[in-house]
């Protein structure tokens, strides 16, 4: 909602990592600390591995490259990978310090495609991401997620793929950064998923671990959830519930003060691989127009599969439009689960359809302009999601899909 939560928070990167602390919650294996356990990887070339991330299924998960280290000279590094034949999407995850920027400047697919054009954003048009590219991409701070397909001319080729990861620290290029490969694998695209949610309760609305799951109003937010996305054939999958600090129940995204990151690096690998969903009482701008806002996404996308960073997380507020008068308000407090609904969207991949200034739009042809019946305009108030969106989220490795 609004335009911070996309793009400011990019720039407010915060570096204060808090500890993951352990206040209960339902725990299924023991805290890892990379995205899987699987393949230990050495030097920048890294091969596929054939172990599937979930059991087995008609469409799974593999890792392809786990979180491998990838020393950058004047800032830029290489990374290969082979895609297997039966590939469906791949996600490119380039993470590292809370004080980093990150992202792609290249990707060369197994038949030469650019996927993501060398230098470009260097080139005018691509200030708010690559809109000059077959796949769309962004940098980020902490992590920089990019999912192909993830715009009509995207596609996924078997075979080598060469990737150009850059990293840079308060203006200066990095000497590292770490990657991450994901691939979808299946027979056939899906036309149907589920989504696990994980969420973390700070006692705002009254809600905690315990009292939520038998909240009815709480009911309603999932109801919402899966009412809405049903259009496009998911829906939430397996719940868990946490407790957190009940001192972080007021989050700022101001600049001046930013606790985003902070807040969102509580997020727990142990909880399973799902969305992590932070419901705090307010969430602070530091605009004095428009003070509170009703949610905002650390990252578009969050990183899948990766938790504890800055970029892990979407929050949402329970009282926070009440503080803006009523003119200015552009959704009632109520509507906690329509704010579900729009953050998931970023957590997933997409950005807003059309910005408040009526001139930034997002990468798909499909998408209206100007238009608040879809979901994922800054209103956040609408039901629609275009048939490009339905297909990058369900590109998403956190949408999963059952025989
Ligand atoms: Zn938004």
């Amino acid at each position: 909602m609004r335009l911070f939560d996309v793009y400011m928070h990019g720039i407010l990167c915060l570096v204060l990592l808090l500890g993951c602390g352990d206040s209960g919650g339902n725990h299924r294996t023991p805290d890892a600390p990379s995205v899987s356990d699987q393949d230990t990887l050495a030097g920048d070339t890294a091969t596929g591995s054939d172990t599937p991330r979930q059991s087995p299924r008609a469409i799974s998960t593999t890792v392809l490259v786990d979180s491998l280290a990838v020393n950058l000279n004047g800032g830029v590094g290489d990374v290969l990978f082979d895609a297997p034949d039966d590939t469906l999407s791949l996600t490119i995850i380039v993470h590292g310090t809370a004080n980093g920027w990150y992202g792609i400047d290249s990707w060369i697919d197994p038949t030469g495609i650019a996927l993501i054009t060398p230098d470009w954003v260097t080139e005018a048009g691509n200030e708010r991401g690559c809109f000059s590219c077959p796949v769309f991409t962004t940098q980020g701070a902490g992590a920089s997620t990019t999912i192909n397909p993830n715009r009509p001319e995207s596609v996924v080729n078997p075979g080598t793929h060469t990737l150009q990861v850059v990293g840079f620290e308060g203006g200066f290029a990095t000497d590292m950064a770490w990657v991450t490969v994901l691939a979808k694998r299946g027979d056939a695209w899906p036309v149907q998923g589920t989504v696990d949610l994980h969420f973390y309760f700070t006692g705002a609305q009254d809600w905690t671990a315990s009292t939520a799951p038998d909240d009815s109003y709480f009911d309603a937010v999932i109801a919402r959830f899966n009412a809405l996305y049903s259009a496009i054939g998911i829906q939430v999958g397996e719940m868990t519930f946490r407790d957190i600090d009940p001192e972080l129940r007021t989050v700022s995204i101001d600049p001046a003060n930013d606790t985003l990151g902070a807040l969102v690096a509580n997020s727990q690998a142990s909880l399973g691989d799902g969305a992590h969903i932070f419901f705090v009482e307010e969430i602070l701008t530091g605009d004095p127009e428009y003070p509170s806002i009703p949610g905002v996404a650390a990252a578009v996308p969050n990183p899948p599969f990766l938790t504890g960073t800055i970029a892990s997380g979407v929050v949402i507020s329970t009282k926070g439009p009440l503080s803006v008068p009523p003119e200015r308000r552009f959704l009632d407090p109520p509507a906690i689960g329509q704010t579900l609904c729009h953050e998931m969207g970023h957590l997933l991949g997409l950005f807003h359809t059309s910005e408040y200034d009526e001139v930034s739009h997002d990468q798909f042809a499909d998408t209206p302009e100007n238009d608040n019946t879809y979901l994922m305009h800054a209103d956040g108030t609408g039901p629609k999601i275009s048939d490009q969106q339905a297909r990058a989220l369900l590109a998403n490795p956190l949408v999963m899909h059952d025989e």
